[in-house]
C-alpha cells in the first residue's frame, strides 16, 4: 500500500465514522466557521475544565477534507490544555503551508492531511474547523455562539 492510499483511508475513515460529532449537551463554547469557497459549514463545542479543554466536539456539513479535519482535531485536542492546543494548531498550520514538520506521534493522523498543502483552496477546508475553535477560544467571554468566515 502506498503511503498516499494510507493517508486517503485515514481521512475517508474519520469522514465515514467521524469522532466527538453531535452537538453535546453542555458546552461553554460554541463556534461556528464557513468556507463559501467551497461551502463547509463547522461548528465547534468546547467543554472547559480551567485551562483544559475537557471535551470537544463538531458538527456541521462540507466536503470530506473539512469534515475529517474536524474530526481528527476534536480527537487529538481531547483534555489538552489551551497551550497545548496553541502548540498543535501552530504545528498543524505550518504544516498545511508546507512546512516541514515533525509532528509527535500521538497527532500522526493529522499528518494523513499534509499532501492538502498542494492544493491552496483545499488548504482552507483543512484548516477551517481549527480557524473556527481559535475563534471561539479568542471569544470565549461572548456567552453566545460566535462565527467567523474563512475567505
Ligand atoms: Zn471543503
Amino acid at each position: 500500500m502506498q503511503l498516499n492510499d494510507l493517508y486517503k483511508e485515514i481521512i475517508l475513515d474519520h469522514y465515514e465514522s467521524p469522532h466527538n460529532r453531535g452537538r453535546p449537551p453542555h458546552a461553554d463554547i460554541e463556534a461556528e466557521g464557513s468556507n463559501p469557497l467551497c461551502g463547509d459549514d463547522v461548528e465547534v463545542y468546547v467543554a472547559l475544565d480551567g485551562e483544559c479543554l475537557k471535551e470537544v466536539h463538531f458538527d456541521g456539513s462540507g466536503c470530506a477534507i473539512s469534515l475529517a479535519a474536524a474530526s481528527m482535531m476534536t480527537e487529538v485536542l481531547q483534555g489538552k490544555s489551551r497551550e497545548e492546543v496553541r502548540q498543535i494548531s501552530d504545528q498543524f498550520k505550518a504544516m498545511m503551508h508546507g512546512e516541514d514538520v515533525a509532528l509527535p506521534e500521538e497527532l500522526e493522523d493529522l499528518e494523513s492531511l499534509k499532501g492538502v498543502a498542494n492544493f491552496p483552496l483545499r488548504v482552507k477546508c483543512a484548516l477551517l474547523p481549527w480557524v473556527t475553535l481559535e475563534h471561539g477560544l479568542a471569544n470565549e467571554d461572548a456567552g453566545q455562539r460566535v462565527s467567523i468566515e474563512v475567505e
